[in-house]
């Protein structure tokens, strides 16, 4: 029996709502450096549309929940990073156990990487949101085979995407549209990795906020 269900899940998207809505602007010039700027535009709307659906209709099991997600973001967002995230959240609402385990977290991540490889065949080192989810799920791993919780497997997670993300600066972009600009891509941190950590820290702390809720009386 694992440890997150729905409420989890409906509780990670209100507050990646949050986190979006507050890194608006960074992400916005993080892709005018080496995009074309929309991408905090991009995530802000589709989460803003994600938990509005949300509400209208609360799934009761995480794989309802990660299906609303999907559908909506691919529906409602633009540009590369819509069509990627909604099909990494569809893999990962297929592979959804109802209550998530340490190994179940890594099986989810797993998925929904494995959906953004599918669709935009990038690999690590191409300066993609690929080089944050990839160590986000080799740290995951490395707590689910030591016995650790599935809040543990997300903490290790977020700091695996972040490390993964700020990895990307000194890389060359060789896929989307930051490639167009070859070596001038060097120096700046991708876009789509930082949602990314962003996306996995709040995955976390909702997962916090899940185990001190039930330990408190
Ligand atoms: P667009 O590039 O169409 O404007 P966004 O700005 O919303 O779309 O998203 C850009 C992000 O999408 C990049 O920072 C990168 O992380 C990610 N991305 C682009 N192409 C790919 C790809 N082929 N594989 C994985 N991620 C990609
Ligand atoms: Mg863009």
């Amino acid at each position: 029996m694992g440890e997150l269900g729905a409420a989890w899940a409906l509780d990670w998207m209100k507050r990646a709502q949050v986190v979006l809505g507050e890194h608006r602007m960074e992400l916005i010039d993080l892709d005018r450096a080496i995009g074309d700027g929309d991408h905090g535009e991009n995530m802000d709307r589709g989460f803003k549309a994600v938990v509005a659906k949300l509400d209208e209709a609360p799934p009761d099991d995480v794989a309802g929940v990660l299906k609303v997600v999907a559908m909506t973001l691919m529906s409602k967002v633009g540009g590369a990073a819509g069509p990627l995230y909604g099909t990494a959240f569809m893999r990962a609402a297929k592979v959804a156990d109802a209550d998530l385990d340490a190994d179940a977290v890594v099986a989810l991540l797993a998925a929904a990487l494995e959906g953004i490889v599918a669709r935009g065949k990038a690999t690590t080192g191409e300066k993609t949101m690929v080089d944050a989810w990839s160590p986000a799920i080799d740290a995951a791993r490395v707590v689910a085979e030591a016995g650790g919780s599935a809040t543990e497997a997300f903490r290790a997670a977020a700091q695996g995407a972040a490390d993964g993300a700020e990895a990307t600066i000194p890389l060359r972009a060789s896929k989307g549209r930051a490639s167009y600009l070859g070596e001038r891509s060097i120096g700046h941190k991708d876009p789509g990795a930082t949602s990314t950590a962003y996306l996995l820290a709040v995955a976390a702390e909702a997962a916090e906020a899940t185990l001190s809720v039930e330990v408190t009386p």
